[in-house]
């Protein structure tokens, strides 16, 4: 894949592909690492999304996916914290969303991420009847989870989140448990936690910090979490850490299914309370209202994003790397980190990831490790080492 832009033109008619919607501003609980209110400028905006605005989304999507002939539209519901939004108004959008489904062909899938506190049984059936999947904040076993992710009064959060992890692995609600790496504890720590609470589908995400920032080493944390993932899948897939098979399937020269793995370009539209359009929502890491735009639902339909400055800036920034990652031999796999860790205040995103030599050894070992045990199935039968392969892709 070419190193910048392929065609302007063609830039201005492509579809947005998938729908970040902040239903709510505010949150029931306060993680110490939580990037949303880094931005002082989320208070500005109303605590939740009112019926006028989301009837005007509704007519936003419609018109989109039916402009674009789009099959697919995917919609992460999202704030603070979601589910302050009540169940009522979850109930209300899936169904416009099915009404919509109807009439244009297009699946609309609805996705949450949540810190589970809130769930109950009300909300595991709206979940399944909509067919709703739900992302949870869940960093692993009690000792890790609570380090930060605590209530304003200071107590941690572990009971009730776990209570509500177990309940959705108890239904047929498509789940993921979101953890954020602790490199000060052992991947076993996790890997051991989630598979007590028959989880077996997690990420353990990378934790955020821009380049002005000094994060504590990985690479021996996510190295170590490969081979308990390679341990746990060698007879028979049991587990997924979708970090791992990212990166697998970004070394082996496809694109990986997020964003923060591989090179692509990262062009997620975010839909605020108010109705304002923003940047990708993870970049206010960088601060106050640097994700702000002059776009509204009210008054621009969705794809006019790709006109405003500010989101094209971002976009634009997520596929122009530094000399440094255009050299790299991992370029492809890596794609210079995640766009919010390359950022300085000094250069921009005009930056290897701040995790640069934690990613380099990761994926040395990685690509070494499969390099030496693993085999590619061909169609008919054919297995290729994947040393072979990975020389193909
Ligand atoms: S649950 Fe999410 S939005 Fe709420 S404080 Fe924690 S990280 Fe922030
Ligand atoms: S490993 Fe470092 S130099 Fe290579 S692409 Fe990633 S961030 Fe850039």
């Amino acid at each position: 894949m070419p190193a910048d832009d392929p065609d302007p033109a063609a830039f201005q008619n492509q579809p947005i592909s998938q729908l970040l919607v902040k239903v709510a501003t505010r949150c029931n609980i306060d993680c110490s690492y939580c990037y949303w209110f880094r931005d002082a400028a989320v208070y500005d905006k109303p605590k939740l999304m009112g019926a006028e605005v989301l009837d005007r989304l509704l007519q936003r999507i419609e018109e989109h996916v039916a402009k674009h002939s789009l099959v697919d539209f995917p919609i992460i519901l999202h704030g603070g914290e979601p589910l302050l939004w009540g169940v009522e108004n979850f109930h209300r959008m899936a169904e416009a969303c099915e009404g919509i489904s109807s009439r244009t062909g297009c699946e609309l899938p609805i996705a949450v991420t949540t810190n589970g506190v809130l769930i109950d049984d009300d909300w595991l059936n709206c979940f399944e009847a909509h067919d709703i999947s739900v992302a949870i904040s869940l960093d692993g076993p009690a000792h890790i989870h609570d380090v930060h992710r605590r209530t304003f009064q200071g107590t941690g959060t572990h009971a009730a989140v776990e209570r509500a992890a177990r309940m959705l692995a108890s239904r047929d609600i498509g789940t993921i448990a979101l953890a954020v790496c602790n490199p000060g504890y052992p991947p076993t720590d996790y890997v051991e936690f989630f598979a007590a609470c028959g989880i077996a589908n997690y990420d353990i995400m990378i934790p955020d910090a821009t380049v002005d920032e000094h994060p504590p080493s990985i690479a021996a944390f996510y190295n170590g979490l490969f081979n308990l993932w390679l341990e746990a899948n060698r007879g028979k897939p049991t587990v997924n850490i979708r970090i791992i098979s990212d990166m697998i399937t970004a070394l082996l020269g496809s694109n990986s299914p997020t964003e923060g793995v591989g090179y692509k370009p990262v062009e997620l539209c975010t839909i605020m309370t108010d109705g304002s359009v923003e940047a990708h929502d993870v970049l206010r890491i960088a601060g106050d209202g640097f994700t702000r735009t002059t776009f509204n639902i009210f008054e621009h339909a969705i794809d006019e994003v790709r006109n405003e400055p500010r989101w094209k800036a971002a976009r634009d920034a997520s596929i122009k790397l530094c000399d440094k990652c255009r050299q790299c031999k991992f370029m492809g796999a890596c794609g210079g980190g995640y766009l919010p860790h390359r950022f300085s205040k000094k250069n921009g995103y005009d930056n290897p990831s701040v995790y640069c030599d934690d990613l380099y050894s990761m994926f040395e070992n990685m690509q070494s490790v499969l390099e030496s045990h693993l085999y590619v199935a061909k169609p008919g039968g054919e297995r290729l080492n994947v040393r072979d392969a990975l020389q193909r892709a």
